[in-house]
């Protein structure tokens, strides 16, 4: 192969690209580099080169677990590949043999989405090769990539490889809260990685670390394994998320492109967070249609989760969840807004306002609620807040968990706090060796620094990379929302489209 071995290619080749990792965002950009080659009649001769440990390509962390109780928290509806085509992936799920939930109101198991990404990526495939282009698969993991005049130069295992661009798309990191408890036998850092859950005695007393989403997939696959020990979920500020009702069309009014160029001179200014929220507080009352007590929603409610959740329970179920379709309606804008908000207001929405936006902005879909309601109603879990330390115990071999003024000890403890953004925490060698030379930067509010359009990787002294891009879920700083496969699908064509255009 002519890319391989450090040699330069000849003037005037065809191109050759790389797509590092193959979760849901690789493949969003193989798919989209391949169309559009198909389309710019430039597909023949060109190579791609794709690197992957795993077997399965387009499961990555979030599709690839087993577990029915596992389900997409967006609707079939908003989960297709194709931005023209919304509906693409609930014929999908109804054309399918297995019987199976195809309505495209439904939430279905991850595992059917991650089949859904592989049957995307052997389409794709079967048309590359059909127009000559040559695609290699390596299952190895990439170690370094080094950018000169040459090229980009990836190692993966002892192999030595040049191309012309390379779009990285290496997933989350695991979280960097906790770390202290790793070498534990009795703590679960990933629910993702290793044995999970299925390493947890099943008359244990856990604690869970987080009331997130996470937290809701770590309580309904334990229901599932009949798990029967008592669990309780430790939150420092937040409560269970909220609850997705029936989605309804809602046209934005305030949080818009021409509102957001009013206020900031056509961006030559950028906001501060209090008329970021005033958009959103229009936003939502106008659609509401009502003035909203914002004291009492953002306040911690005073009654019992159990209360709490069975009153989100009946709101949805009744189909009074507009604010949801409202907050819904601005994901595709919100890149934008962040764009605009001043270093400030950012790191402020981070620290400040960050838990109480993923409690209404990434809430659980009905099934999932009721299922936890009925754990709930039979003491299956409790939730408890304020939390403020977390110890082991020698002696004992137990947690210690200080929230709210109470002790509890606990004999598991599950991290369900989420991903990380700590790029030196990370245990790539790929990361850490583009991070040691400067190669890739860290972004002050988490994960790595990229160009907000092309999603060229910043270096340390600031300036672009010219050939390497970086797409996925450790954009947050840059992008916000990217822990959608909706974001990191629209990221991925803009870095194909800025890749493969005039230079
Ligand atoms: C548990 C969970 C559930 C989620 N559910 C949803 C949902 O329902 N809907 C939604 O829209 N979003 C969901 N998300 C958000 C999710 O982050 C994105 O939708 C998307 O899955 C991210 O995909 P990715 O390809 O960027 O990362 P990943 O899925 O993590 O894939 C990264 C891949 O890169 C590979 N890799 C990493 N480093 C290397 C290397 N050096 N060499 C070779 N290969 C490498 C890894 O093996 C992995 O396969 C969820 C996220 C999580 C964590």
């Amino acid at each position: 192969m002519s890319a391989e071995n450090g040699e330069v290619p000849p003037p005037g080749a065809a191109h050759r690209f790389a797509v590092v990792g193959m979760g849901a965002t690789g493949v969003g950009v193989f798919v989209a580099l391949v169309r559009s080659l198909v389309a710019a009649g430039q597909a023949a001769g060109t190579e791609l080169h794709i690197f992957e440990t795993k077997e399965r390509l387009g499961a990555g962390v979030a599709y690839s677990t087993p577990h029915d109780c596992h389900l997409l928290n967006m609707r079939a509806a908003t989960m297709s590949v194709h931005a023209d085509d919304p509906d693409h992936f609930v014929r999908w799920l109804a054309g399918r043999a297995e019987p199976g939930p195809a309505d495209a109101g439904e939430y279905v198991p991850r595992r059917l989405f991650a089949e859904y990404l592989q049957e995307f990526f052997d389409e794709a495939l079967t048309e590359a090769r059909r127009h000559g282009t040559k695609v290699v698969t390596h299952k190895s993991v990439v170690s370094d990539c080094r950018e000169d005049a040459h090229g980009v130069h990836l190692i993966a295992a002892l192999d030595h490889f040049v191309f012309d661009r390379v779009f990285l798309c290496l997933g989350d990191l695991p979280s960097t809260e906790y770390l202290e408890f790793t070498k534990l036998p009795t703590y679960v850092h990933s629910m993702w990685q290793g044995a999970g859950l299925e390493a947890v005695d099943p008359d244990a007393i856990i604690g869970v670390l987080g009331t997130s989403l996470t937290a809701v997939d770590a309580l309904l696959q334990l229901r599932a394994a009949g798990h029967r020990g008592a669990v309780t979920c430790f939150s420092r500020r937040r409560s269970l998320p909220k609850v997705q009702g029936p989605r309804v069309l809602h046209t934005l009014r305030h949080v818009t492109e021409r509102r957001l160029r009013e206020l900031t001179g056509d961006f030559t200014r950028q906001l501060e967070f209090a008329e970021v929220a005033e958009l959103f507080r229009c936003e939502l009352e106008d659609g509401l249609g009502i003035a909203i007590d914002w004291k009492r929603v953002l306040a911690r409610p005073e009654e019992t989760f159990t209360r709490t959740l069975a009153k989100d329970v009946e709101l949805a179920e009744k189909g009074q969840t507009l604010w949801y379709s409202i907050l819904d309606a601005t994901s595709e804008i919100v890149p934008l807004v962040w764009r605009t908000m001043s270093a400030k207001a950012r790191a402020s929405f981070m620290t400040e306002h960050l838990s109480i936006w993923s409690m209404f902005r990434h809430c659980m879909p009905l099934d999932n609620a009721r299922r936890l309601l009925d754990m709930a109603t039979d003491g299956a879990f409790g939730v408890a807040s304020e939390l403020t330390a977390v110890s082991y115990v020698e002696g004992s071999g137990t947690f210690r968990v200080d929230a709210a003024g109470r002790t509890h000890h606990v004999e598991w403890l599950v991290n369900a706090t989420g991903t990380g953004f700590a790029l030196d925490c990370s245990d790539s060698s790929l990361i850490q060796n583009m991070l040691m030379r400067g190669d890739i930067a860290p972004h002050p509010l988490g994960g790595i620094d990229v160009d907000f359009d092309t999603l060229r990787v910043v270096r340390r002294d600031r300036s672009l990379s010219g050939r390497a891009h970086y797409i996925g879920p450790l954009t947050r700083g840059v992008h916000f929302y990217t822990n959608s496969f909706e974001t990191n699908l629209a990221n991925a064509h803009s870095a194909v489209a800025a890749a493969l255009g005039p230079s």
